[in-house]
């Protein structure tokens, strides 16, 4: 059984300016193994971020099935940590105070809180900003601690939107050998949007392209290129080139 089973899901969003509806999703089908690491990869509008918010229990397909750990998904879940483009922080609180801050929801002690989210900032390298404010990091260690919020639930799931967006692409590199090694280390399994097609091969063990409009699978590639990955290497760019012709608008149908 799959970790993340997807089955014939369609979204439709109603229109009512023009009385018609969207089709975000048509009939899309996608399984996830346990420990997999798979990219959403699509230009924008095609329903990436429709299909994560499925997954995570934000939104309810119009029909067909989302289930994680045979469970139907109805709403969200601690089993299910989702990292969206903008971290999302508390900018009056801490960084660790940020971290634990679902622990807080809960009502857990001061002094656990603490401990707990000292392992998750170390795992993400950011030991010694402990009591630094969002206002006083960049960008790219802002989003480190929305990564450390969401493992410290020790979530089944991460589900990542366009999570490196806004970075610059130094950054965004040392974030992507970052992810990998947080994956690897914390043994989970990853859902991560991108319309990167390089980003998607630099952290992928499968990548599923989408077509625009409505949004379909295209195809899903399994990525076996070597770790870590060097984006000039003649296997990658073969990849590269083939996502490339599956990205090109489908011939219309006379
Ligand atoms: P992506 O994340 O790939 O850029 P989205 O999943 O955000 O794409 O959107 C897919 C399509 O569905 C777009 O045409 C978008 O306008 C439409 N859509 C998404 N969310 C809504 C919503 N809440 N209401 C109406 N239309 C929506
Ligand atoms: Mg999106």
């Amino acid at each position: 059984m799959s970790l993340i089973e997807i089955d014939h899901v369609t979204r439709l969003f109603d229109d009512p300016k023009r009385g018609s509806a969207v089709k975000a999703l048509d009939d899309v089908s996608v399984h996830v193994a346990r420990n997999e690491f798979l990219c959403l990869l699509g230009p924008s509008g095609c329903g990436k971020s429709t299909l994560l918010n499925l997954i995570a229990g934000f939104d309810k397909p119009t029909s067909g099935s989302v289930r994680v750990g045979g469970q139907s998904i109805t709403a969200p879940g601690a089993d299910r940590g989702v990292v969206f483009q903008q971290p999302t922080l508390m900018p009056w609180l801490t960084v660790w105070e940020n971290v634990a801050f679902h622990l807080t929801m809960q009502g857990v002690g001061k002094e656990i809180r603490r401990k707990k989210a000292q392992h998750y900032i170390e795992m993400v390298n950011l030991k010694g900003f402990e009591n630094h404010y969002p206002s006083e990091l960049s960008g790219g260690m802002n989003q480190r601690v929305g990564i450390a919020r969401a493992l410290l639930m020790n979530p089944e799931v991460i589900l990542m939107d366009e999570p490196f967006g806004a970075l610059d692409e130094q950054t965004k590199m040392e974030m992507h050998a970052e992810l990998v090694r947080i994956w690897r280390d914390s043994q989970s399994t990853i859902v991560f949007v991108t319309h990167g097609i390089e980003e998607s091969l630099a952290l992928g063990t499968h990548v599923a392209v989408m077509s625009a409009r409505p949004g379909r699978i295209r195809e899903m590639l399994t990525i076996d290129l070597p770790r870590p990955r060097d984006s000039t290497s003649p296997q990658f760019n073969d990849t590269k080139r083939r996502i490339l012709q599956l990205l090109r608008p489908e011939p219309v149908e006379a």
